[in-house]
């Protein structure tokens, strides 16, 4: 990493106002109000989280704000809760409780509703029965499901004994798996027989049988199996003594497992990272400062209204599916959509009309997600009535303009503002954005700080670079819903967030701050190119390619080169119908060159069908540098979504 300022050449200078009549309804409706509410969080931080938490059930209220010392921070000291007691109980006592929790479609057109009564009986059946199968208290259980409501289930019925949930994403292989149990020391799995995927059965609990055939998953004894699919369509092997079915087991249980009072600071879940720029690391959150990340940034990001039908496409097995699939939303007492399957099952149009037949009015999803539906053109998005939402939402990566304004304009109608959110599985909650109501947006900008975080833009010293210039993007305080340790490695915790900039939380990412106070997640920092002398960002070279018409995706790496210290080396997939050639490589190179400056034209440009991504869905941009330096792959691949990708690619090179 060197200290040099990155150059930042984004020309984006778009403005997008909240409409009228969207502040007029919103929570926080001007930009003086989130002002205000930023500072009194920063000033007066006790005050400002108790009114905010007081819809949240604590058994007994903290007597101490928060303790920094660092790096290990603790919030809510003296406080005692269950979440579930937020997340389910309290809806019980008022009009929520008929209310649907949880919309479920299957890949298959089923479909299914939870109340939150319903909701709150499941989870309660479920502890009972974990609890007769001997979890306790401080237990780790691993979960590993596809998107059905009972996913939400387990996780919460855990949280009820005041057990540690692992959720580990129903895509990984055995090993991953495996690994994960290992590393958790879980006790017992939670699975399904199978889910479907691409009109696919994807079977789980399979997969299960094969990670604890091996010795170091031996922590797990019981595995508990949802019959999602049934026997027809999954026939699962039943190990006699260790496995048991969910429905034999609830058919024993009670429904009326009282909530484990836990203190604030109780672990209440651990999840790997997306693997994007290395081996996963296993965060931990605890319950109370977790709770209140998750809460307050669903209901003001997302501006959430009683009548809202709230729909995030992630996984529940990342962060965004557990903090606004299940503790946030439920926290909150929203119904929220959950969709099983693939967005392109059984064709492009499939996400649009879930849209319409379900009246979501909130649409939370990735830019990788929303650059491929860009790809496939807009005729799918207009077969669909659309008019149902108000607001929209990003993650995960960041948005290239291009990918903003289509989304923005193609299905958002151009009425509903876009929240683009920058967080980490590390900091559990949303940390940058900006409330729809409030404040403008730019296209490719994560926006402003949300309450209680102070991010700030520094040199390798810690001293703040000016306005517009680039550098690492660091949390100067702690706040609630911060990850605590990485389970098992405290080194590695210190080591990653503590040991690059003295005094604050490095995040591993570059960005500057433009005049207005407006972050600009610029790349992982690992990833920054030096060009020609001018360091520059991943995602500038990247939105200057996606912004051709030519082009659906691209990545930007640096390979080593004698002469300049680093060649430019981008990586390029088309939209369909457009052909792949020199001249289109000419044409690319110039228009970079055009949009950024004569220094950035690449020096390389590769025709791709895929981008090597994570599970996640990220750009994994430390595999293409080993393919642009013609080297053997280095580093871990577990998290690589599709391991054909980097082979054709690797193909490509040899012809
Ligand atoms: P690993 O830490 O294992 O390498 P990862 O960083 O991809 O994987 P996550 O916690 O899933 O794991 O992702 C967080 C990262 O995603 C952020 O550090 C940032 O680089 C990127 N990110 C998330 N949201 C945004 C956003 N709105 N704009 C820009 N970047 C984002
Ligand atoms: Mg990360």
């Amino acid at each position: 990493m060197s200290q040099d300022a990155i150059t930042s050449l984004l020309k984006e200078t778009r403005r997008f106002e909240p409409p009228a009549e969207f502040s007029r309804r919103a929570r926080v409706g001007a930009q003086a109000t989130y002002e205000a509410l930023y500072r009194e969080s920063i000033e007066q931080p006790d005050a400002f989280w108790r009114r905010e938490t007081s819809d949240l059930v604590f058994r007994t209220p903290w007597t101490t704000i928060s303790d920094w010392s660092l790096p290990h921070a603790k919030w809510f000291l003296g406080a005692t809760l269950n979440v579930t007691e937020s997340c389910l109980d309290r809806h019980l006592t008022t009009a929520t409780k008929n209310k649907a929790a949880i919309i479920w479609e299957g890949e298959h057109g089923a479909t299914r509703t939870l109340t939150y009564a319903q909701l709150h009986r499941e989870t309660l059946l479920l502890a009972d029965a974990l609890k007769r199968l001997g979890i306790e208290k401080g237990d780790r259980v691993a979960i590993y499901m596809g998107m059905v409501p009972e996913v939400a289930v387990a996780m919460l019925a855990c949280a009820r004994l005041g057990a540690v949930h692992t959720v580990v994403f129903g895509g990984f292989a055995a090993d991953a798996l495996r690994d994960r149990i290992h590393d958790s020391q879980a006790k017992l799995v939670i699975t399904q027989d199978g889910a479907y995927r691409r009109g696919q059965v994807v079977p789980l609990k399979a997969t299960v049988d094969k990670a604890l055939a091996q010795p170091e998953a031996k922590s797990a004894t019981r595995v508990v199996v949802y019959q999602h699919l049934g026997k027809e369509r999954c026939e699962v092997q039943m190990t006699e003594g260790r496995d048991v079915f969910w429905h034999d087991l609830l058919a024993g249980a009670a429904p009326a497992c009282e909530p484990t009072v836990v203190d604030a600071e109780h672990p209440l879940f651990i999840l790997y990272t997306s693997g994007s720029t290395g081996k996963p690391k296993g965060v931990l959150h605890t319950t109370a400062g977790y709770l209140v990340g998750a809460h307050v940034t669903t209901k003001y990001v997302f501006d959430l209204r009683d009548d809202d039908v709230y729909w995030c496409t992630a996984d529940v097995g990342w962060v965004t599916g557990h903090s606004y699939i299940v503790y946030g939303p439920l926290s909150n007492g929203a119904t929220c959509l959950m969709y099983e399957g693939a967005p392109n099952f059984p064709d492009w149009g499939r996400f649009w009309r879930l849209i319409e037949k379900h009246g979501v009015t909130i649409l939370y999803t990735a830019p990788t997600a929303i650059r491929a539906f860009m790809r496939q053109g807009d005729e799918w998005p207009a077969k669909s009535d659309l008019s149902s939402l108000r607001l929209l939402g990003s993650v995960g990566e960041p948005i290239n303009p291009e990918a903003w304004i289509w989304y923005h304009r193609t299905i958002g109608g151009g009425r509903c503002p876009i929240v683009d959110t920058w967080w980490q599985t590390e900091t559990g909650s949303i940390m940058m954005t900006t409330l729809p109501g409030a404040s403008f947006s730019k296209p490719g900008s994560t926006g402003l700080p949300m309450f209680g975080v102070v991010p700030e833009v520094v040199t390798k010293d810690g001293k703040p670079v000016a306005a517009g210039e680039g550098g690492l993007l660091v949390l100067k305080q702690a706040w609630p819903s911060m990850l605590r340790t990485v389970w098992g490695d405290d080194d590695r915790f210190r080591k990653q967030y503590f040991s690059d900039v003295e005094g604050c939380y490095f995040t591993g990412d570059g960005a500057r701050r433009d005049e207005d106070g407006y972050f600009w997640v610029v790349g992982r920092i690992d990833d920054v190119l030096n060009v020609a002398g001018h360091r520059i960002g991943t995602a500038e070279i990247e939105s200057a390619l996606v912004s051709h018409p030519s082009v659906a995706e691209a990545a930007a790496v640096g390979r080593p080169d004698d002469l300049k210290g680093q060649a430019l080396v981008v990586f390029v997939s088309l939209r369909p119908g457009v052909k792949a050639g020199p001249e289109l490589q000419a044409k690319l190179a110039e228009h970079v060159a055009k949009e950024i400056g004569k220094f950035a034209r690449p020096d390389a440009i590769r025709f791709a069908d895929a981008l090597p991504k994570t599970r996640s869905g990220k750009i994994m941009r430390r595999l293409l540098k080993d393919v642009a330096a013609g080297r053997e792959l280095t580093g871990d691949t577990s998290t690589l979504e599709d391991l054909t990708v980097m082979a054709k690619l690797r193909q490509q090179e040899e012809e």
